[in-house]
């Protein structure tokens, strides 16, 4: 049993957090947002993420894990903080490390003993080194060792991902603190990278998320192609994917990547290689195709409606993807924007993230089901591939809407079921 101090109740502060409480460890939560210390007092998870309140409660009323607002009660005594701090889209692209820096300072000015510092935030290579030096200069005492322990958690699956890494990765420059990092993680029995340099760690995270982007670029360009031609993108990215060299994951064509963490990844990898002299041709192409992705829905709608103009567009899903409520950098925002600007009437039903919709796109109406969203509507568009729009009843849908237009923008219908239900439908690489 370790004695270990998250900070940051975010997504991933959160989950690690409850996670390692419930491996047994004696857990404290630091964060800066009183409303949230104070719903996560009581045992409230503060946004969507499936099990996740219920391994809140049980590991709370068992007093292995508990909330505050002051690094004074969550740092001395401490073995490990982790920060899982947020580090949002900075100045010219580049991670803004403002508040991994404040939570430095805070743990350096409240440390009585060693302490190994973990930053699971994702941030650029040298940010470990910024960390040391900001705790070794406010706190002449004691020591810290840093270690970088990027997450690869998913929002949706988070617990699931904690629990099931198909890797660990620790960087430290000091082997002896990156092995007791290591030892947080052995009930899982999951593989374990240890980078002897931490820049190593630190670049693992960013070079995977910008893989992961490419991949879903890459297959988007595919797709425009495959409309060209009259192939199915769906199909030649099933048929790539069995090819054991390439896999099937990642290769769903759609409106593109959103979240919180591969735009901003990609774009600050973009900003951190201009910065070191490099121009990253390959990065810059994955953004650009991605940002030109999102419009294809509009374009597609266009050819379906000739005009947008007092047309009435139902959006099927708003969140950034399935099982969240997050709507960072959804592609649902840029829609819903460019389709009112264009003088359309929009409506969207979202499972989850409609509380969220509502503070940012007041404009938006907002439909109780799918099949309210549909009634007298000229077009639906798939922006969120949710399981249950994919079990709606098409026929009693289609029923109730003006025009029986869908636009598939996340290719979970059958084209040739939905033409013989009688839909003028458009998928992404495949109509
Ligand atoms: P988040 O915005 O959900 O949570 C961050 C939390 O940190 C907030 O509650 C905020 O109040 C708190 N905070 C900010 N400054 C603080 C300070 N000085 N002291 C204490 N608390 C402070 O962010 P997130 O999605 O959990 O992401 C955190 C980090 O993990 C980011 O670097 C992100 O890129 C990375 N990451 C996120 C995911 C994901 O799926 N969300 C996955 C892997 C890695």
């Amino acid at each position: 049993m370790s004695r270990v101090a998250v900070i940051g109740a975010g997504y991933v502060g959160l989950t690690t957090a409850a996670c390692l409480a419930d491996l047994g460890n004696d857990v404290v939560v630091v964060d800066i947002d009183g409303h949230k210390i104070d719903l996560l007092q009581h045992h409230e998870v503060p946004f969507y993420e499936p099990g996740l309140s219920e391994l809140v409660e049980r590991n709370a009323r068992a007093s292995r894990l508990r909330f505050t607002t002051s690094y004074m009660d969550a740092i001395p005594g401490a073995e490990y903080a982790i920060i899982a701090v947020s580090t949002p889209e900075g100045e010219g692209g580049e991670a803004d490390l403002s508040h991994v820096e404040a939570a430095a300072t805070s743990i350096a000015d409240c440390m009585d003993g060693p302490l190994v510092i973990v930053n699971k935030s994702t941030v650029p290579p040298l940010t470990g080194d910024m960390v040391s030096q900001v705790v070794s200069g406010r706190n002449g005492r004691h020591s810290a060792q840093v270690v970088s322990n990027p997450e690869f958690l998913r929002e949706g699956s988070a617990i699931r991902d904690f629990m099931h890494p198909d890797r660990v990765v620790i960087g430290s420059h000091d082997r002896e603190a990156a092995k007791k990092v290591a030892e947080l993680y052995e009930p899982l029995g999951a593989p374990v990278l240890i980078t002897p340099n931490i820049y190593t760690a630190e670049m693992v995270k960013y070079a995977s998320n910008a893989f992961l982007a490419a991949r879903i670029s890459f297959i988007n360009e595919i797709a425009r192609i495959c409309e060209r031609v009259d192939a199915d993108a769906k199909l030649v990215a099933e048929g790539m994917g069995m090819d054991q060299r390439i896999g099937p994951s990642f290769l769903d064509a759609g409106i593109g990547y959103g979240g919180s963490c591969f735009p901003k990844d990609v774009k600050a990898l973009a900003a951190l290689a201009e910065r070191f002299d490099y121009h990253p041709e390959l990065l810059n192409a994955v953004m650009a195709i991605n940002r030109d992705q999102r419009m294809l829905v509009i374009d597609k709608l266009r050819e379906c409606l000739d005009t947008l103009q007092g047309r009435v567009v139902g959006l099927l899903g708003l969140a950034f993807k399935p099982n969240t409520d997050d709507l960072r950098e959804a592609p649902s925002l840029d829609i819903a924007k460019v389709l009112l600007a264009a003088g359309a009437l929009v409506r969207a039903y979202d499972p989850a993230a409609m509380h969220r919709a509502r503070l940012q796109l007041p404009e938006l109406e907002y439909s109780s089901d799918a099949y309210a969203l549909a009634g007298g509507a000229d077009a639906l568009v798939v922006v969120t591939e949710w399981n249950e729009f994919r079990h709606l009843d098409l026929a009693r849908l289609k029923a109730s809407m003006r025009k029986p237009v869908i636009i598939d923008g996340r290719n979970i219908y059958d084209p040739s079921t939905m033409r013989n239900l009688g839909f003028t439908y458009r998928g992404i690489g495949r109509d």
